[in-house]
């Protein structure tokens, strides 16, 4: 039993987001239309971005959730706003050449950008703070790791960092576990709770229908162009549409078959503190940036956007028994990386489901009326909101629609049938990847 006396009072086993955008819980659901110009599939911040561009170009759009509106990533996420993904420069350039690896970070600044302006120009108040990402390396190796591969992202891509020596690093993290590390100065945090509501606030506005609490169990093609439509099966009826685009990302149903097949979902899991002391918070993270470490398996803390709290997530993929215990876990690892926090409580724990793909990256794809957008493997802010613009376009025919992320095959296995029984193994695998090359052998670590 994981010890009582580290929690509040008042601990919740819920996302801290929804302290300040709880979910609407609408009962009994409102009636599910019998068509629509598009049907979307998940609620979260791709299909709820896609729906907003689609409704304001006057299609007849209905976003349907299995469960409630944001119920999935979105609101449980830890609203690190970067442009980094799994695969760096360096490996993209190996395997795909060096136009597709500029391409692919190219798009990836601008679905960071994209995330800037749409919180601009809807006008949503989100925390949407510009605070610089530390990154800590977990081995000299590690270090200079980080460095060659953050110089090549500035000689090639212009993005700006300058490395932290391990005899500096207290003025960036009262920690004394990283052998220095990197500051990324232009990275963002957000509060992505607020965000998304934001986000569904303006789609309704402009017209969205928004069906929750009702499962898409299959979706059929009926007929050919120009006449043809889509029959979408829900536990509450079918309704037919022009066009379908599945946002379930790493809540994919398996009866979703094609993608549940190609999709990998993990458990993510987030505490945050009770209520610290300013000046405590001041002296652990003085800048209040994001902070994260090169390992492949992430530990990743950050300051709560609207109160004195420190929020941490780690143990990505683990089994436990429950939430409180992860969260003993997690408190354990804080309270290591930063020893000064002292014999702090927890007020809330949660957890939540990302994707992953098999090549570690983000797909987009589709054609003939029926789109996907997925695989965002922690990248979910820029890149669902991105993706949501780029899936109401190719629904809309503009080639505004066309990006570098669905010229790769969003592949499967052999025998995967979407149950990913394999990931604390593959977890496993990545620590011990990390600890090998922190002996500082030949290959690369992953500055997320
Ligand atoms: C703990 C954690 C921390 C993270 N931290 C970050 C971070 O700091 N920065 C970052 O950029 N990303 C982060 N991510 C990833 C990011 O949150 C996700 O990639 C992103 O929210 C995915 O958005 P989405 O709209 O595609 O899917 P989601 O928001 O997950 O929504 C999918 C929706 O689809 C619905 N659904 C599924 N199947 C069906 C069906 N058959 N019928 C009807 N509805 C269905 C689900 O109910 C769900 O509401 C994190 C994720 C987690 C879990």
């Amino acid at each position: 039993m994981a010890q009582e006396g580290i929690f509040t009072e008042d601990f919740k086993e819920q996302p801290y987001w929804w302290d300040r955008a709880p979910l609407q819980q609408v009962s009994p659901p409102p009636p599910l239309p019998a068509q629509a110009d598009v049907v979307i599939v998940g609620s979260g911040y791709t299909g709820i971005t896609a729906a907003l561009y689609l409704a304001r170009s006057g299609a007849d759009t209905v976003v349907i959730d299995a469960e409630a509106v944001g119920y999935g990533a979105s609101r449980r996420n830890a609203g690190f706003l970067g442009r980094v993904l799994k695969r760096d420069v360096a490996w993209l350039e190996k395997h795909h050449g060096e136009d597709h690896a500029l391409r692919v970070y190219r798009e990836l600044n601008e679905a960071f950008e994209t995330v800037k302006e749409v919180v601009t120009t809807e006008q949503i108040e989100a925390y949407l703070r510009i605070c610089g990402r530390f990154i800590g390396a977990t081995s000299p190796t590690h270090y200079e790791l980080l460095a060659k591969e953050l110089e090549t992202n500035k000689r090639k891509l212009g993005i700006d960092y300058h490395m932290v020596p391990r005899g500096g690093q207290h003025s960036e993290i009262a920690s004394d576990i990283y052998y220095g590390g990197a500051i990324i100065p232009d990275l963002g945090s957000i509060h992505p709770g607020l965000y998304h509501k934001g986000l569904v606030d303006r789609a309704t506005s402009a017209g969205v229908k928004l069906v929750p609490h009702t499962a898409v169990t299959a979706v059929r093609q009926a007929g050919s162009a120009p006449s043809r439509r889509f029959q979408v099966e829900t536990s509450r009826g079918v309704i037919e549409a022009a066009n379908v685009i599945e946002a379930t990302n790493g809540y994919t149903h398996r009866n979703l078959a094609w993608l549940a097949r190609r999709v990998i979902p993990f458990q993510g899991y987030m505490i945050a503190t009770e209520i610290l002391p300013t000046a405590l918070i001041d002296r652990l993270l003085p800048h209040r940036r994001t902070y994260l470490q090169t390992n492949m398996n992430i530990n990743f803390i950050r300051p709560a956007p609207d109160t004195e709290r420190i929020l941490m997530g780690g143990l990505t993929g683990s089994r436990t028994p429950s939430l409180r215990h992860i969260a003993a876990d997690l408190r354990t690892i804080l309270r290591r990386i930063l020893p000064g926090i002292g014999d702090v409580k927890l007020s809330h724990v949660w957890t939540g489901q990302c994707a992953g793909t098999f090549d570690f990256m983000p797909h987009i794809g589709g054609e003939d009326g029926h789109y996907y957008g997925i695989g965002y493997n922690f990248a979910g802010i820029p890149m669902g909101t991105y993706f949501g613009r780029k899936l109401a376009y190719k629904v809309l025919g503009r080639p505004e629609g066309s990006t570098v992320f669905e010229t790769q095959p969003l592949r499967s296995m052999p025998l995967y049938t979407g149950n990913p029984w394999f990931v604390p193994l593959a977890m496993k695998y990545f620590d011990l990847h990390d600890w090998w090359i922190g002996r500082g052998a030949p290959g690369r670590s992953k500055a997320a």
